[in-house]
């Protein structure tokens, strides 16, 4: 069987002296573990769109119980990137949580989509690297299921109060009379900008996803709320966020 597709490398290691294994996070098939014979080879036509941080057009065939890269060329290197310490980092970071949230075996056109244009706003330099970062996080973890129930409040379906809390273990938000009434330990404050920048992420359509502001401080407590959310949904933590956060 053999298919043609576009796909980001999300890992690369080495097998052996020539051969390389990559992870990658195709339109049609979702995360795919794919050999690349002669991979290492600087002079094979394979090795650079098949390196970390690459999109690329891709034919892989499937053989027994692995899939093969036959042909590969490249879309885009994000080349500028791998410059900035910070930025290549944070992509590494995407690449990470894709590989462990994305699906398998199914199309994944929204979450290719999404963390390409991740990769071209960090490239760009247009955007807050942490705002990218947040609208990463949330989405992807609302495209695998896991969207937090934003609309109202969970106990009495107020729309929005001045203060808001964030409830982590069950994604929902209550207003201040009902946490008062029933405090919960997981969870967190929200001011009006903080409670909308996170409807904005979870409901706003793709084009606009990026497209709002909000403080450096209020910046640093979306982060927070993102990054706690998705890696409890995943009960996992994830080394390249640590690396991320210590050179940042
Ligand atoms: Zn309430």
């Amino acid at each position: 069987m053999k298919i043609q597709t576009d796909g980001l490398i999300l890992k690369q290691q080495n097998i052996g002296e020539q051969d390389k294994l990559v992870t990658i996070l195709t339109r049609d098939l979702g995360v795919v573990r794919a050999f690349v014979r002669s991979g290492k080879n600087l002079r094979n036509s394979k090795n650079s769109p098949t390196s970390l941080l690459c999109y690329s057009k891709i034919s892989l065939y499937k053989t027994k119980d692995s899939f093969v890269v036959d042909d590969a060329s490249v879309n885009e290197m994000f080349f500028s990137l791998r410059f900035d310490m910070e930025r290549v980092a944070l992509a590494q970071y995407f690449c990470e949580l894709a590989m462990h949230i994305c699906p398998s075996e199914q199309r994944a056109d929204a979450q290719l989509s999404l963390i390409l244009n991740a990769l071209f706003l960090l490239t760009e330099k247009k955007k807050d690297p942490q705002l990218v970062k947040a609208c990463v996080e949330l989405r992807l973890a609302c495209l695998a299921g896991f969207m937090p129930d934003l609309i109202m409040c969970r106990e009495c379906g107020a729309y929005e109060t001045e203060q808001m809390y964030f409830v982590f273990d069950k994604g929902t938000i209550v207003c201040s009379d009902c946490f008062a009434k029933k405090p919960s330990p997981s969870s967190v404050g929200l001011d009006t900008g903080l409670t909308q920048a996170l409807r904005h992420i979870v409901f706003s359509e793709d084009k606009k996803l990026f497209a709002f502001n909000l403080s450096d401080k209020g910046l640093e407590k979306l982060n927070y709320i993102t990054e706690t959310y998705i890696c409890r949904v995943l009960e996992r933590d994830f080394p390249t966020l640590h690396f991320y956060k210590t050179i940042r």
